[in-house]
């Protein structure tokens, strides 16, 4: 008998079938936790919620408000499709507030999120620098496990929804949300319990009629714009450089690693991280030539050639028509300018967002009982390594088990 060919579907026939799938998700007028979105963090925070209401015998209605058609999917992209979604070494000094981190992440940061993967069934490997990524490599089986976790504790995932406000009145919170769907705007759900997890850039939304203070939002972990502007010739070229970022005259970070140089101005690892703390109007200073020991130096001089310790084209960059002593001078204290982020390459992390302030170590808001908020939406961030993500599931456990407590 002959073999049916599946048809494959067209990406409107995909997104057609999700809003289908979307809609036909019917929601109560009344839930017990609300979650305001549906990536790292707010995952994490709705299954922990319901499990922790679960085995205490009083399960609740958790749902999962996501804007986009499905859930998880800023997971795929982390990465570079693998996921770094941890690290061994999860200091709170790496982060953003240190010691808010600590007093949250209570000396089990790490052995939770292992103990949560695990019985997720997903299996992990460590790579260079405490770095760690799912055994399959693929960011695809760190969602799916979410995902499959998410069913299996009955959270209901109220996709292609958007919340637009959230109203505070005496001891219950609002949610006013909108569907991308239906011809009916928008609804109105009565929480008893709100976790905030809607990633960077959406604290704002709420935070002013919820009196929560903000600290303004800008990109992070991004490549950077600068003057003067990179030759064409070095457009894709990697050198590895001790950096330093100053204001003023002051140093505000410094670095050591690869850096990408490319059209618009400068990218890699070393550059993201630097991106935290950097500002328009800073100095890059750039050591080319950090791993080159001074014997090396002296004798590309005596041969009168740079090319074997440093690329020609950069070391032209930094000393057009010099001498080799001259271009050694310029290639190691080579300053750039920054002048802005690039857009063509996308930050992972926002700066900024909710104020810690406000909030207490179980993640709940001092002013507003019943309101919790976890992931990027809170002021945390880290340097590349996969202490963002870390932050997300644990920010997001913390929350989810704080709102279920709140209820019992
Ligand atoms: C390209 C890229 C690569 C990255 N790689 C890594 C990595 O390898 N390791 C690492 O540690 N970190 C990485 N990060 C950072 C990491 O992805 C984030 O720190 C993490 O996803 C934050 O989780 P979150 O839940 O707080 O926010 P998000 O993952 O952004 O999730 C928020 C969700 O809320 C939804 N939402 C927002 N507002 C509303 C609303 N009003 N109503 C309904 N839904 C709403 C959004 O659609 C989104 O799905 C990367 C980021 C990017 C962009």
């Amino acid at each position: 008998m002959a073999t049916q060919r599946k048809k494959r579907l067209s990406r409107t026939e995909k997104n057609d079938a999700l809003l289908e799938q979307a809609a036909a998700v019917a929601l109560p007028s009344v839930a017990d936790v609300v979650v305001v979105g549906g990536g790292a963090s707010g995952l994490t925070a709705a299954i922990t919620a319901a499990e922790t209401l679960q085995d205490t015998g009083s399960p609740g209605t958790v749902i999962v408000f996501e804007q986009a058609l499905t859930c998880g999917r800023t997971i795929l992209a982390t990465g570079g499709g693998r996921c770094n979604f941890a690290n061994t070494d999860l200091r709170p000094e790496y982060y953003r507030h240190p010691n808010f981190v600590r007093s949250v992440t209570d000396g089990t940061y790490l052995k939770d999120i292992l103990s949560f993967f695990r019985e997720c069934g997903l299996a992990w490997v460590t790579e260079e620098e405490g770095r760690l990524y799912p055994v399959t490599r693929q960011a695809a089986s760190v969602r799916s496990v979410l995902l499959a976790r998410t069913r299996k504790a009955k959270v209901i995932c109220a996709c292609a929804r958007r919340i637009i406000d959230i109203q505070k009145d005496s001891e219950k919170l609002s949610i006013i949300w909108e569907d991308l769907f239906g011809a009916q705007k928008h609804h109105t759900l009565v929480a008893r319990t709100v976790i905030l997890a809607g990633g960077g850039a959406s604290a704002s939304t709420f935070a002013r009629k919820l009196g929560l203070a903000t600290v303004p939002e800008r990109p992070g972990l991004c490549a950077l714009t600068c003057l003067p502007e990179i030759p064409v010739q070095l457009d894709g070229k990697r050198a590895h450089a001790r950096a330093l970022l100053t204001r003023d005259g002051h140093l505000e970070a410094s670095e050591t690693g690869e850096i990408l140089f490319r059209r618009f101005g400068v990218s890699g690892i070393m550059v993201f991280n630097m991106s935290r703390s950097a500002l328009p109007g800073d100095t890059f200073t750039l050591d080319l030539l950090s791993e080159v020991d001074h014997d090396s130096l002296q004798a590309a001089i005596t041969a009168q050639t740079i090319d074997g310790v440093l690329d020609p084209d950069l070391a032209e960059f930094a000393a057009p028509q010099s001498s080799v002593p001259a271009k050694i001078a310029a290639a190691q204290a080579l300053t750039l300018t920054v002048t802005g982020v690039a857009p063509s390459v996308p930050a992972q992390v926002t700066l900024g967002g909710l104020s810690v302030k406000d909030f207490d170590r179980h993640l709940e808001a001092c002013s507003c009982p019943g309101l919790f908020a976890c992931g990027e939406t809170l002021d945390i961030d880290a340097p590349c390594g996969g202490f963002n993500l870390a932050w997300a599931w644990k920010s997001g456990m913390v929350a989810g088990a704080s709102a279920a407590r709140r209820l019992l």
